[in-house]
């Protein structure tokens, strides 16, 4: 591919990568990235000859018709998508009339098992008219283990105790986290129910199996992960010293809410 903006996002995409393979989310080809380029390959990289496929996609995605979407590879390993990006990332166009997908460049590399969930997401954040155009699916440890205790499935319940861990967390991921129970992997249904929560919560946390983030781009994405992660990890850490960690009170994070305009 030759094309400047094209080869700075597959470097983003490299980057991040790079980050969740070092803090230890990405166990072989765990997770998986995705990042609408719709607007950012000039019209002779969106028109390239198709090098593999059509192939059909489980429900079609109509506002993203004819877009295309930078994706990591299916079975592909984050932490070669960070050192040989081109090799383990494809570049995808979805059809005209959004029923399906061809493999457009660099290598016809299969994309992600999890795309029904990227594209679905990608299809809903075009339609809401909402600016972020990055979707990064990993398995951060803290966060998965809470989500295999039934006593923090109840509704915002994680939401709160995360927020109450340390102020950043509230701050930064105002709306919180929204959790889907658990749903097979790659499956059209766990794509559903994930944009079902995208309008009320900032990241969508799918039970005892990983975190799906949003963002204008994918640093922006990582750190909404990365954040709550920080608030999984200290808690975690008062609990093995021995104590239940008190916790910001309800009223220091509503100052929060207030100072910050949250
Ligand atoms: P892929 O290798 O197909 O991207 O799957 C990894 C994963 O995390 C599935 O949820
Ligand atoms: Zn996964």
């Amino acid at each position: 591919i030759d094309n400047e903006s094209l080869d700075r996002q597959i470097g983003v995409v490299a980057e991040v990568a790079g980050y969740l393979w070092e803090r230890g989310w990405a166990e072989r080809n765990g997770g998986n990235i995705s990042v609408n380029v719709t607007g950012l390959c000039a019209d002779a990289v969106c028109e390239l000859p198709a090098l593999d496929g059509p192939y059909p996609l489980p429900k079609p995605v109509p506002h993203i018709a004819g877009g295309c979407f930078l994706v990591t590879g299916t079975g592909r390993r984050m932490r070669y998508v960070a050192s040989q990006p081109l090799a383990n990332v494809a570049l995808i166009r979805v059809a005209a009339d959004g029923a399906s997908y061809e493999i457009v460049a660099d290598e016809p590399v299969r994309p992600t098992s999890e795309l029904p969930a990227h594209l679905s997401v990608h299809d809903y954040l075009i339609g809401a008219g909402r600016p972020e155009r990055a979707v990064v699916h990993t398995h951060p440890i803290e966060l998965v283990a809470m989500t295999h205790n039934p006593e923090f499935l109840g509704k915002d319940v994680l939401t709160r105790l995360l927020w109450s861990m340390i102020p950043e967390t509230r701050a930064f991921c105002p709306k919180g986290l929204g959790i889907v129970p658990y749903t097979l992997p790659g499956s059209q249904e766990l794509a559903d129910r994930t944009i079902a929560l995208l309008d009320d919560y900032d990241v969508v946390m799918w039970t005892k199996h990983g975190a799906l983030a949003i963002g204008t781009d994918l640093i922006e994405a990582f750190d909404q992960i990365d954040v709550l992660s920080k608030s999984a990890k200290i808690y975690e850490s008062a609990r093995s010293m021995g104590f239940v960690p008190t916790g910001m009170s309800d009223a220091e994070m509503q100052e929060l809410k207030e100072v910050f305009g949250l």
